[in-house]
């Protein structure tokens, strides 16, 4: 995080002429971010404070497209994004950083060429991999704030658990069909995942996301609320999704708001904690890419 600078200092006119005027911000970037530079409660600090932070996206895809898009164009200075995928055709109905050129190759990949083209002072560091017991630790500690953009149950919890050791805030955003949900999970100030569901569901009553159609723009919607959460918690202004549901309805265009509360009794942030090491829960509907691999070796049609 950026440190203001001190105020009152260097106002003897000697020291003033010699201490070296510091700008914080280059000519190109005063430019750049101008918009951003007029708003008092961003100004420069705050513009410094978004170019120092890390921010860390699960997913590269639906969720993952629009928030990563505007907290590079935002000059959020470190996004790093967890992707083990590839470009399919069926993700460009919705995952506007990936092209049709770009089918087959590594989501990651994609994702920095489309975030760095659009804004070079941003730094992508694209993890090819499955978020897991084995290396959450490692990525999750070098980030502020996470952008939950996961389509599974086991990564969301073990995201949770992590998130609750680490105290990381996680912006929550969630789609199916004409519905999203978007909400923060600050831990210990609100609830956590596992407040609202202590366990996973049984993967036989899980949706299988190769087959939960969703509206192509509703991702934009609640991807780009999840970007706003984010800017919020990065600069310190507003008041965040915390405690707060928020669900839009994209049929009715309508938002409505359910209060979430901390359950004393959660198995991960309560009075009694329970979960305490990582579980790696069965991945059922990891990806619609290991979906298929999956039935395809076991000889089912994926479609
Ligand atoms: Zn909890």
């Amino acid at each position: 995080m950026a440190r203001a600078r001190p105020a009152g200092r260097g106002a003897a006119r000697g020291e003033a002429a010699r201490a070296p005027v510091e700008a914080p911000l280059g000519a190109k970037q005063l430019e750049r971010y101008s918009r951003h530079l007029l708003i008092p409660e961003v100004g420069i600090a705050g513009q410094q404070k978004l170019l120092n932070s890390k921010v860390l996206l699960i997913g590269a895809g639906g969720l993952g497209s629009p928030a990563a898009y505007y907290l590079a164009a935002a000059g959020v200075g470190t996004l790093g994004i967890i992707d083990s995928d590839v470009v399919d055709a069926t993700n460009l109905q919705r995952q506007i950083l990936h092209s049709t050129e770009r089918i087959g190759e590594p989501k990651v990949d994609s994702a920095k060429r489309t975030l760095e083209a659009l804004n070079p002072d941003v730094k992508v560091i694209g993890y090819r991999e499955r978020l897991s017991s084995e290396n959450i630790d490692r990525i999750i500690s070098e980030y502020d704030v996470v952008v939950d953009g996961a389509d599974n149950f086991p990564t969301r919890y073990l995201l949770n658990d992590a998130s609750v050791k680490w105290r990381k805030p996680v912006v929550h955003g969630s789609i199916y069909r004409f519905e999203g949900q978007v909400t923060v999970f600050q831990p210990f100030e609100g609830p956590c995942y596992r407040c609202l569901f202590h366990e996973p569901p049984p993967p036989e009553l899980a949706p299988s996301c190769a087959e939960a159609g969703v509206l192509g723009v509703l991702p934009g919607v609640i991807g780009t609320i999840q970007a706003n959460e984010v800017i919020k918690l990065l600069l310190g202004i507003g008041e965040p999704l915390v405690g707060r549901y928020l669900l839009f309805d994209a049929l009715d265009a309508t938002f409505r708001e359910v209060k979430l509360r901390r359950d004393p009794k959660c198995p991960a942030c309560g009075d009694d904690p329970t979960i305490t090491e990582y579980i790696d829960y069965e991945g059922f509907c990891a990806s619609p890419a290991d979906w298929r691999a999956e039935h395809e070796a076991a000889g089912t049609p994926a479609d």
